[in-house]
C-alpha cells in the first residue's frame, strides 16, 4: 500500500471544489464521462496505428448505480492508467503556476477548474469518497486500486482487475442523494452526453407492455455517436437535417426553415449546424436555445457571449474544441478566439442567406416574413451584417410583391419623388385601418409598402440614415442624421395617415385656401368644442387646402413623433418620447364643400380687443378684431368628427354608439 499526499496546492484545491457552483455540481457526471470518452478514443487511435495490437472489444461506456452502497460508478474499457500515469495525472494535480492562480481567482471556481483540468476531481463535489480501479491496455502494467476522502490524503494499491480500462466510483454524499436516482442521471445524460461519440450506456431499455414498463434485455444507449454536425454535408439531406432538429429539440413540432452548416479548421476549429427556426410568437423565440459543445460534450446552452445576440434567436449546435469550457462569463467576452467565432458565424449566416436568395427567389420570398425579424435585428446591431443582408434585404408591398431596396427604390422614383427631390416611400401597418388614406394614395399611382413587423420602424430609420450617408461621405454620422430633416434628396419612409397624400409627397407649392385667419380661427375653435377630451390624447385643429375628393374632415398623425414614440418602446432611454400623449391633427379641409358651407354659415362681429401689456409698459390702445364664430351646425360638426374617426379606425365602442344613432336621426 502507498500513501501519499496529492499534489503541492491541494489544501488550497479541496475546498474550492466543494464551494464549487452549487448550481452547477451536476458537471461532476459530464466530466467523469469526457475522461472515460477521451480513454476510449485513444485506444481506439492507437489501435489504429498499430501501438495497441489487442482486442478493442467492447467500447461502451457504462454508468451505474448502486443504491445500497450509496455508489455511482463510471466505467470504461479505454487506455486506463499504469500506477506511474495514475501518480502522474491523478495525484499530481498542482499544474506550474496553479498556486499563483488560485490567489487570483479566488472566487471564481469555475475558471479555476476549466483552466486547469481539475475534471477529475469535481467528483468530490458530490462524493465524500472516491475510488479508482484501473488496468491500463499496457501488457506488463498491473492493475491499481486508489481511493481517496476528500482529504489531501490518497491511497493507492495494487489490486486484480479483469477487463482493461477504468472504473471509476464515487461514494455519494449524503446531501446528494439524488444523483442515486435514475431519473436524474437519466437527465444529466440526456443533457451533456446525447452526442458523444462513444457509445454510453445506463441501464436497460425500458418498453411499455399492457400498460406497464418492462426492462428489455438490450441496454439503454443515451447518445447518438455520429451527429449530424459531425458529418460531411454532403452525406446529408434535407431530411437528414430536419431529423436532426427533432433530436435536438424533441418538442419542437415546426420543421426549421433552412439550415447552415458550419465547418471552420482555420484560424479556429468550429462545427455545427444552425436552423432558422419558424416563429409563431414571442413566446416561442428563447425556449430552444443554440446548445454550445466541445468536442461533442455539451457545455451549455447560454451561447449569449459566443454567437452575436441576434443570432441566439437562431437554433441548432455549435462545436467548437477551442471554447475555453467553464470559463466565466467576462472571460469569455473578452476571448479572442471567441470574437472571432462570433465574426465568422454572422459572416456564414449572411453568406447562406445571400445564396439562398441568389439561387431561389421566390423560395427566398416564400421565407421573407418568417426570417425578417432575425435579419433586421442583425442589421441593427451589427453593422457588418447591415452591409452584407442590404442586398437581399426584401420589402413588401399591399399587393404582397417582394423587392430589394434598390429595386423599390427604381420602382417608385419617378412617381413618388417630391419637388425638392426626396424619394417618400409610404406604408402601412394597418391595411384595414388605413383604407382611405391608401385608396387615395393608389388613385395617384403610388405604391404602398406593408410595414408590420416589430422591428419595421427601426428597420426604415436605418434606411433613412444609410441613405442619407451615401450622398455626403464626408459628413460624419451624426451631422447626418442631426441634419437629415432638411437635406434634399433623402429617402424618406412615410405612414400613410401621417398627412394628406398632397402633403406627404409635394408636387407643388402648398395650396393657399382663400380663407383669413380669422376665419379658420372660428372655424378651429368650432370643432374644439367637440373633440373627445381624454388623457395622454392631444388633438389639434388644423384646417388646410387638401385636394377638394379628399374627407372634408380627417386625422393624421405625424411621422415622426409617432415613430419616435414607437421606437421608445423598444428602447431604453427614449423614455422622454414614450411619456409624451399620442398626437393627432384633426385636418378641417378647406377645398372641401361641405367645409366651404360652414365656413360660409359663420357669422362674424367686430370686437375690440386690449393688446397685451408687460409691466411697467404704457398700455396700448384697444384695435378692432373680427371674430367669426359659427353655430345652429353641431350636429354636423360632431358627425364630421366622428368620420375622420371612423375613417382611421379609430371610433369605437360609445363613440361608435352615438356616431350611428345619430347617423339613424340624420336619415330620418
Ligand atoms: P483532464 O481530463 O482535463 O485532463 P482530469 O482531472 O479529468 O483532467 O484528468 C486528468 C488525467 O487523468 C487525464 O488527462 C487522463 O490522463 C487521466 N484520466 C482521467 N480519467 C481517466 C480514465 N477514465 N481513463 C484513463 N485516464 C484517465
Amino acid at each position: 500500500m502507498n500513501k501519499g499526499n496529492i499534489g503541492v496546492t491541494s489544501d488550497n484545491i479541496f475546498p474550492v471544489i466543494k464551494k464549487f457552483l452549487y448550481s452547477d455540481h451536476e458537471i461532476f457526471l459530464r466530466e467523469l464521462i469526457s475522461n472515460a470518452v477521451d480513454a476510449t478514443q485513444k485506444l481506439k487511435t492507437l489501435s489504429s496505428v498499430g501501438e495497441f495490437k489487442g482486442e478493442l472489444g467492447d467500447t461502451r461506456v457504462r454508468v451505474s448505480l448502486d443504491k445500497n452502497k450509496k455508489t455511482l460508478t463510471v466505467s470504461d474499457h479505454g487506455i486506463g492508467m499504469t500506477a506511474e500515469e495514475e501518480d502522474q495525472y491523478i495525484n499530481q494535480i498542482a499544474i506550474s503556476g496553479a498556486e499563483s492562480f488560485l490567489d487570483q481567482y479566488k472566487d471564481k471556481a469555475e475558471a479555476i477548474i476549466g483552466h486547469f483540468g481539475l475534471g477529475f476531481y469535481s467528483s468530490f463535489m458530490v462524493a465524500n469518497k472516491v475510488e479508482i480501479y484501473t488496468q491500463s491496455y499496457k501488457d506488463e502494467a498491473k492493475a491499481v486500486h486508489w481511493s481517496c476522502e476528500g482529504t489531501p490524503e490518497f491511497q493507492m494499491e495494487d489490486t486484480i482487475k479483469a477487463e482493461r480500462g477504468t472504473d471509476i466510483v464515487l461514494h455519494i454524499d449524503d446531501e446528494f442523494t439524488q444523483y442515486l436516482e435514475d431519473a436524474t442521471i437519466e437527465g444529466l445524460l440526456k443533457k451533456y452526453c446525447k452526442f458523444l461519440p462513444v457509445e454510453i450506456a445506463f441501464g436497460k431499455k425500458k418498453e411499455w407492455k399492457d400498460g406497464k414498463q418492462v426492462e428489455l434485455d438490450e441496454e439503454n444507449i443515451i447518445n447518438d455517436i455520429n451527429p449530424a454536425w459531425m458529418r460531411k454535408p454532403a452525406d446529408l439531406k434535407d431530411e437528414d437535417y430536419d431529423k436532426f432538429y427533432h433530436e435536438l429539440y424533441p418538442t419542437q413540432f415546426d420543421e426549421p426553415l433552412f439550415h447552415i452548416h458550419l465547418n471552420v479548421d482555420y484560424p479556429f476549429h468550429l462545427t455545427g449546424i444552425l436552423y432558422f427556426p419558424k416563429i409563431k410568437n414571442n413566446m416561442d423565440i428563447h425556449r430552444n436555445k443554440i446548445q454550445l459543445y466541445c468536442n461533442q460534450v455539451f457545455v451549455t446552452d447560454e451561447v449569449e457571449n459566443i454567437v452575436p445576440e441576434y443570432l441566439t434567436l437562431l437554433h441548432g449546435v455549435i462545436d467548437s474544441p477551442d471554447i475555453p469550457l467553464n470559463v466565466s462569463r467576462s472571460y469569455l467576452q473578452s476571448d479572442n478566439n471567441v470574437k472571432k467565432i462570433s465574426g465568422h458565424i454572422t459572416k456564414k449566416v449572411a453568406d447562406k442567406l445571400a445564396e439562398l436568395y441568389k439561387n431561389d427567389r421566390a423560395d427566398f420570398e416564400k421565407k421573407w416574413d418568417d426570417i425578417k425579424l432575425f435579419i433586421q435585428f442583425g442589421m441593427l446591431s451589427d453593422e457588418k451584417f447591415y452591409e452584407r443582408a442590404i442586398g437581399f434585404t426584401l420589402l413588401k408591398n399591399l399587393d404582397g410583391k417582394y423587392a430589394t431596396l434598390e429595386e423599390y427604390k427604381a420602382q417608385v422614383k419617378e412617381a413618388q419623388t417630391d419637388k425638392d427631390g426626396n424619394l417618400i416611400m409610404l406604408y402601412t401597418n394597418d391595411p384595414a385601418a388605413h383604407y382611405t388614406f391608401i385608396e387615395r394614395a393608389k388613385a395617384k399611382g403610388y405604391d404602398v409598402l406593408l410595414m408590420d413587423g416589430e422591428l419595421d420602424v427601426h428597420a426604415m430609420s436605418q434606411f433613412e440614415q444609410r441613405s442619407a450617408s451615401v450622398g455626403d461621405k464626408s459628413a460624419s454620422a451624426d451631422e447626418q442624421s442631426a441634419s437629415a430633416g432638411d437635406k434634399t434628396g433623402m429617402l424618406r419612409f412615410v405612414r400613410i395617415d401621417s398627412d394628406t397624400i398632397e402633403n406627404i409627397i409635394r408636387k407643388e407649392d402648398v395650396k393657399k385656401d382663400e380663407y383669413s385667419d380669422e376665419q379658420k380661427e372660428g372655424l378651429r375653435k368650432a370643432f374644439e368644442t367637440f373633440l373627445p377630451k381624454e388623457d395622454k390624447l392631444n388633438y389639434y385643429v388644423t384646417p388646410e387646402a387638401a385636394a377638394e375628393d379628399a374627407l372634408p374632415v380627417f386625422l393624421t398623425q405625424n411621422e415622426f413623433m409617432r415613430r419616435m414614440k414607437e421606437m421608445s418602446a423598444h428602447q431604453q432611454g427614449m423614455n422622454f418620447y414614450g411619456q409624451m400623449p399620442d398626437q393627432y391633427n384633426l385636418v378641417l379641409n378647406t377645398s372641401h364643400p361641405i367645409i366651404k358651407d360652414l365656413v360660409a354659415k359663420m357669422t362674424s362681429e367686430t370686437v375690440m380687443e386690449q393688446p397685451e401689456t408687460k409691466e411697467g409698459e404704457e398700455p396700448k390702445a384697444a384695435v378692432e378684431k373680427t371674430v367669426y364664430t359659427l353655430s345652429g351646425e353641431d350636429e354636423k360638426l360632431k358627425q364630421l368628427i366622428d368620420i375622420a374617426f371612423l375613417a382611421s379606425g379609430l371610433l369605437k365602442g360609445e363613440g361608435l354608439a352615438k356616431f350611428v344613432n345619430r347617423s339613424i336621426e340624420l336619415l330620418g
